[in-house]
C-alpha cells in the first residue's frame, strides 16, 4: 500500500507527506476553527476563524518541512547521504544514513533543527510586535497567525531539545558524551536512558491531566510517551546489533548445515525427503553449485498423483541472488542487504562458485539474540 505521497523537490531532496497528515490536517483545521481561535480571539466572523485556521495549519507544515531541511542540509555539508524528508502526523524525519557519522557532524547535525525553529519563533515574535506596534489593522489576521507560528516553533524547538534520544536534543547529548568518551554504545546507552525518562513523564503528566483536569487531551501525551519509549529502546538495539555484527565475518554468522535437494529429484521423493522437516523453502544443489530453491507452497500447486513425473527442476524458482557473497566479507553488510532486500536467504560462496553456506534472517537474528543476552 501506499503509505507517503511525493510533494517534490527541495534542494534535490524528495519531499514526502505521510498519508495520516491529511486526516491530522482537517483535524487541526477543525479544532483552531472551532476552538482555539474563538477562545483566544472572540468576536470575529466564523469564515475568517477557517482562513486563519487554513494559513496556520500549512504554516506548522512549513515550519516542520523547513526544521527537517535545517537537519538535512547540515547534514549534506558533513557529505553525508540524505535520502528524503517525510513528514508525519507529530513531526517530520530526514532519512540521513548513518554509515559516515561522527561525533562531530551529529552534534551540528541535530542541533541545526531545534535552532532553526527558535530562531523562526523569534523572527514570527519580532513581526508579530512589528505589526502591532504599527497598528496594522488590515493585518490583524497576519499578527494572529504569526503569534501562532511563535509559539508553534518555540513548542517546536524545545520539546526537540528533551535530551532523550532519539529526539534531537538526545542526540545532541549523545554526540557530546560519544565526542568525550568515543564510545559510541555507551552514548547510545545513556541518551537512550534520557529518553525513556521523558517518555515516563509525558506519560505522568497525561495521567495526571486526566485523572486531575478530568480532561482526555491527557491521552495525547500517553501516546506520545509510549511511541517515544518504544523507539528509544529500538534504537539502542540497533546500535547494539551494529557493533555485534560489524566485529563478525559473514563465516561467523553463515549457516552451514542444510537440507538440499537435487534437480533430477521427483516431487514424491522430495515431499517423503522432507516429510519431518519445517523449512519453508530448500536449495537447490547441482554439483555443489546453487541452481535454484523449491518453495514449499509448490506442492499445494502440484496434484498429487502427478508428483511422480514432476522433477525439482520444472518447478524450481531461480533465486535473482544467486552471484552470492564471500565468506570473508564483512557480516554488517550483508545483514543490512538481506533485510532491506527482503531475501529469504543470501547464498555464501567459494572461489569456484560453490555453494558453501547461507546467511538466513532467522539464524542471524538468533545468534544476535544471545550475543545480547550475554551483555546484558
Ligand atoms: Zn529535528
Amino acid at each position: 500500500m501506499q503509505k507517503n505521497y511525493t510533494l517534490g523537490k527541495l534542494f534535490g531532496i524528495s519531499v514526502q507527506i505521510h498519508y495520516t497528515w491529511f486526516l491530522v490536517f482537517l483535524l487541526m483545521v477543525w479544532s483552531l476553527s472551532t476552538e482555539f481561535f474563538p477562545i483566544n480571539y472572540p468576536g470575529m466572523k466564523s469564515s475568517y476563524y477557517v482562513v486563519i485556521s487554513i494559513v496556520s495549519a500549512l504554516m506548522l507544515f512549513i515550519s516542520v518541512l523547513l526544521h527537517e531541511l535545517s537537519h538535512s542540509l547540515t547534514a549534506r555539508r558533513f557529505k553525508i547521504k540524505v535520502g528524503m524528508i517525510t513528514l508525519f502526523f507529530f513531526g517530520g524525519i530526514a532519512h540521513i544514513s548513518d554509515d559516515k557519522l561522527t561525533a562531530k557532524s551529529e552534534f551540528w547535525m541535530a542541533i541545526a533543527g531545534p535552532a532553526f525553529s527558535i530562531l523562526f519563533a523569534l523572527l514570527s515574535w519580532i513581526l508579530f510586535k512589528l505589526v502591532m506596534v504599527f497598528d496594522f489593522v488590515f493585518l490583524e489576521g497576519g499578527s494572529i497567525v504569526l503569534f501562532f507560528l511563535f509559539r508553534l516553533n518555540l513548542m517546536l524547538g524545545i520539546f526537540n531539545m528533551f535530551p532523550g534520544f532519539p529526539l534531537d536534543g538526545g542526540r545532541v547529548f549523545r554526540s557530546i558524551i560519544w565526542w568525550v568518551s568515543g564510545d559510541l554504545e555507551r552514548a547510545t546507552k545513556y541518551a537512550s536512558k534520557g529518553g525513556r525518562i521523558f517518555a515516563y513523564i509525558l506519560i505522568g503528566l497525561g495521567i495526571l491531566e486526566i485523572v486531575l483536569l478530568g480532561s482526555f487531551g491527557g491521552l495525547w501525551f500517553i501516546v506520545l510517551g509510549l511511541f517515544l519509549r518504544s523507539i528509544a529502546n529500538q534504537s539502542y538495539q540497533q546500535v547494539l546489533v551494529k557493533k555485534v555484527l560489524e566485529k563478525l565475518k559473514i563465516k561467523d554468522i553463515m549457516k552451514t548445515k542444510f537440507d538440499y535437494l537435487v534437480p533430477e529429484m521427483n516431487l514424491s521423493d522430495v515431499a517423503r525427503k522432507i516429510a519431518r522437516k519445517s523449512s519453508i523453502y530448500y536449495l537447490v544443489l547441482e554439483k555443489k553449485k546453487l541452481v535454484g530453491v523449491l518453495d514449499i507452497n509448490t506442492f499445494s500447486n502440484v496434484k498429487k498423483k502427478e508428483r511422480k513425473k514432476t522433477l525439482v527442476k520444472d518447478v524450481m524458482i531461480r533465486p535473482e541472488q544467486t552471484k552470492g557473497l564471500h565468506k570473508d566479507m564483512n557480516a554488517f553488510g550483508s545483514m543490512t542487504l538481506l533485510l532491506k532486500k527482503n531475501y529469504l536467504f543470501i547464498p555464501v560462496i567459494n572461489k569456484k562458485a560453490e555453494l558453501v553456506g547461507i546467511i538466513e534472517k532467522r539464524y542471524v537474528l538468533d545468534l544476535i539474540q544471545g550475543q545480547l543476552d550475554l551483555k546484558k
